[in-house]
C-alpha cells in the first residue's frame, strides 16, 4: 500500500468510528483525531496519544504498512481500529474491558499484538578464527578486529593469519 492509500483508509475508518453509538465524550475524543504516518516507527504498527498537546494523534508505521508483505488492508484497518479505541476509551483503560468493548464495536479483533511482518535492521556479522589452532576468536559486527585479539593482523594466540568469515545473523 502506498502513503495515500493508507491515508484514505485511515480517513474511512475514522468516519466509520464517528458513526458508532458511542458516548458524546467518546465521540468528542474521536473528533480530535489526526493521523501521522511515521517513517521512523519501524517495529510498532500504530500508537495513540490521548494526553497533552498531541491529544488525538494516531501514529501509523509507514515501513510496516508500505511493506508488500503487509499488503492485506485488513491489518491496517485492524490497527487503526485498535488505536481509535484507545482514543475513545478513558485514560488508563489500557487493553482492559472498556477498551475491548469499544474496539470490538469498531470491528477490531481486539488482539493486543499485531502479526505483521516487521523488517529488523540486520547487522552483518563476521567470525574470526585463528588459521593455526582454529580457535574462534570473536564474532562481531565489524570487519575490523579489536586490538585485544589482533596484533599486526595476526592472532594473539599463535601469531598466525586470521580467517574471516561472514556468518548468518
Ligand atoms: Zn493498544
Ligand atoms: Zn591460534
Amino acid at each position: 500500500m502506498n502513503k495515500s492509500a493508507i491515508q484514505t483508509i485511515a480517513a474511512q475508518e475514522l468516519a466509520r468510528a464517528l458513526e458508532l453509538p458511542l458516548t458524546s465524550e467518546q465521540l468528542d475524543r474521536l473528533g480530535k483525531v489526526f493521523f501521522v504516518l511515521s517513517a521512523r516507527m519501524t517495529s510498532t504498527a500504530g500508537t495513540a496519544t490521548f494526553r497533552g498537546p498531541s491529544q488525538g494523534r494516531v501514529k501509523l508505521s509507514l515501513p510496516i504498512f508500505t511493506d508488500p508483505r503487509n499488503d492485506d488492508e485488513s491489518n491496517l484497518r485492524n490497527t487503526i481500529r485498535h488505536e481509535l479505541a484507545h482514543i475513545a476509551a478513558p485514560d488508563g483503560a489500557g487493553h482492559g474491558p472498556t477498551w475491548k468493548r469499544i474496539a470490538r464495536s469498531m470491528g477490531c479483533t481486539a488482539e493486543r499484538c499485531h502479526e505483521m511482518a516487521v523488517t529488523r535492521k540486520t547487522r552483518r556479522m563476521f567470525r574470526f578464527t585463528c588459521s593455526c589452532c582454529s580457535k574462534e576468536l570473536a564474532t562481531i559486527a565489524r570487519a575490523q578486529m579489536p586490538s585485544r585479539i589482533v596484533q599486526n593482523r595476526v592472532s594473539v594466540c599463535c601469531r598466525a593469519v586470521l580467517r574471516v568469515k561472514e556468518v548468518a545473523n
